[in-house]
């Protein structure tokens, strides 16, 4: 395992223990000597991991679409800033590059991005590991409705297995250290 993608907040006006949790996990990245691969923003928890990164003498790869750049939202030291044209060249480059996922709490973005390497696993594109850092709890409700669609079967039981949960950083990383692919399964409809 060489690089990780984290999906994460762009809010600034997060409590702390989001902020301590995305500098946790900076601070193992760059542990670990993993590349940090993320939507390449100076703010919020993307902005605290990126830096957290770097403090522990880590490699940073940002992935921006030049509008987000235009608006000077960029993390201008990151070691790798790749500028693109659209959000969805963006994601895919993001997703191609990694070897695990990350969704770090956030709102429409980090779902967003979460999802499509939900799905693109679900459809045997990819058979990396995805993780919801669930800090604070602040996923119960969205992994609650993940059971309730399960228990309504518009989720398959199996599909749940693709992701895991964890409460800390450090446990995500046990998880990543560990990781083996879950089997696929060929009988999808
Ligand atoms: P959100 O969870 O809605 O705050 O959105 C965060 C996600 O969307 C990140 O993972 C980024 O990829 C992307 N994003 C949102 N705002 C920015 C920004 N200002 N700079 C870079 N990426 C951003």
């Amino acid at each position: 395992m060489n690089s990780i993608c984290v999906y994460a907040s762009s809010s600034d006006a997060l409590e702390d223990r989001y902020n301590d949790a995305a500098q946790r996990l900076g601070t193992l990245i760059a542990h670990h000597k993993h590349t940090l691969i993320y939507g390449g923003g100076g703010i919020g928890l993307m902005g605290v991991c990126a830096r957290a990164v770097h403090a522990g003498e880590g490699h940073v790869v940002g992935v921006i679409p030049k509008k987000l750049v235009d608006l000077e939202l960029a993390y201008q030291e990151a070691d790798e800033l790749i500028v693109t044209t659209t959000m969805s060249e963006r994601k895919g480059i993001m997703a191609e590059k990694a070897d695990a996922f990350i969704a770090l709490p956030g709102g429409f973005g980090t779902l967003e991005e979460m999802m499509e390497v939900l799905v693109l696993k679900q459809l045997w594109y990819h058979r990396k590991p995805c993780i919801f850092l669930n800090i604070n709890g602040i996923y119960d409700h969205l992994l609650s409705f993940f059971d309730a669609l399960t228990k309504a079967q518009f989720i398959k039981e199996v599909h749940k297995k693709q992701y895991r949960i964890c409460n800390t950083p450090e446990e995500a990383y046990a998880y990543l250290d560990t990781y083996i692919p879950e089997p696929v399964h060929e009988k999808w409809f």
